[in-house]
C-alpha cells in the first residue's frame, strides 16, 4: 500500500488580508516528484515554508510521515531536507566546511569517513572542483548546489526543492534535472519540487499541483496530464494557462 509522506487539510497562511495559502488540501506519497506550478506570488513557498516549520499556518493542518503533532512534526522533519529561495551558507567558509557544519547541527554520524562521504555529495551536486573553495566566492548556480548538497546531508527521505533550478546555465538545468531524478530512483527520496520551467518539471515529475493566488486549482498525475496534453496536441504550458483561464 502506498504511504502518504505529506498530507495538508486546508492549510493556509494569512498575512493581514492576503491569504498567501488559501485552504490548500493535497497529499504527496512515497517516491512521488511532485511538481507545484503557479504564476509569482501564487503561494509556492509560503507552503513549503510551512512544511518545513519556518513559518507556522494560520489555518489547517499538516502531517508528515503520518504524524501531526508540534513534537511529533518536529521529530519527522529530520527525515527531510529543503532548499527554500536562498541556501543559507557561510560565505567565509568552504564547501566541505559549509556541509561538514550541517552534519555537525543534524549530528549525523557517516561512520569513520564523514569527509569523504561529504566530499561525494559535493561530487553528487556537481561542485568537486569547489571542495575548497569559500562559498561567498560561488556563483549563484554553484551556490543552488551546495544548497541542494546541504539539504542531503541529513539523508532525507523527503526533499523540498523551492525553484532549485534559478542561477542555473542550460547545462546546470539539465544536469539538476538528472540530479532529481537520480535522487528519486536511486535514493528512493520523494520530492516536491517548484519551478517555473515548465518544460523540465515536464521531464520529471510524476505528479502535478496547480496553484494559483494561493488556492490549489488541481492535482493531477503526469500521466493523465500527458494524455490530455497528446489529445489536445498541446504542452504543459498550454494545460496551465487553460486552467489559470478557467479560474480567472
Ligand atoms: P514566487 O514564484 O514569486 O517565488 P510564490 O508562489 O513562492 O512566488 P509566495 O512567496 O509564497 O509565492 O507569496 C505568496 C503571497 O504571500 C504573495 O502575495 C506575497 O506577497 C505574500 N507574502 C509572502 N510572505 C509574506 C510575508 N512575510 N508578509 C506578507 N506577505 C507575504
Amino acid at each position: 500500500m502506498s504511504e502518504v509522506i505529506l498530507k495538508t487539510t486546508n492549510l493556509t497562511k494569512q498575512y493581514g488580508k492576503v491569504k498567501a495559502v488559501d485552504q490548500v488540501s493535497l497529499a504527496i506519497e512515497r517516491g512521488e516528484i511532485f511538481g507545484f506550478i503557479g504564476e509569482n506570488g501564487a503561494g509556492k513557498t509560503t507552503f513549503m515554508r510551512m512544511v518545513c516549520g519556518l513559518i507556522y499556518p494560520t489555518g489547517g493542518s499538516l502531517e508528515l510521515f503520518g504524524v501531526s503533532s508540534a513534537k511529533e512534526l518536529a521529530q519527522m522533519r529530520k527525515k527531510m531536507g529543503a532548499l527554500i529561495e536562498h541556501p543559507a551558507v557561510y560565505p567565509n567558509m568552504s564547501a566541505l566546511q559549509n556541509l561538514e557544519i550541517q552534519r555537525r547541527y543534524l549530528d549525523m554520524d557517516f561512520g569513520k569517513e564523514p569527509k569523504k562521504a561529504l566530499e561525494e555529495l559535493l561530487e553528487l551536486v556537481g561542485l568537486q572542483d569547489a571542495i575548497h573553495k569559500k562559498a561567498g566566492k560561488f556563483s549563484l548556480g554553484m551556490r543552488q548546489r551546495l544548497g541542494i548538497a546541504i539539504a542531503l546531508v541529513g539523508n532525507p527521505e523527503f526533499l523540498i526543492l523551492d525553484e532549485p533550478t534559478i542561477g542555473l546555465d542550460p547545462i546546470g538545468v539539465m544536469e539538476l534535472r538528472e540530479l532529481v531524478l537520480k535522487l528519486n530512483k536511486e535514493r528512493h527520496i520523494t520530492i516536491l519540487f517548484s519551478s517555473h520551467n515548465l518544460a523540465e518539471m515536464a521531464q520529471i515529475a510524476t505528479c502535478y499541483g496547480f496553484l494559483h493566488k494561493g488556492k490549489l486549482l488541481e492535482t493531477i498525475t503526469a500521466e493523465e496530464v500527458r494524455k490530455i496534453c497528446t489529445e489536445k496536441n498541446m504542452k504543459l504550458e498550454s494545460y496551465f494557462v487553460e486552467l489559470l483561464l478557467k479560474n480567472r
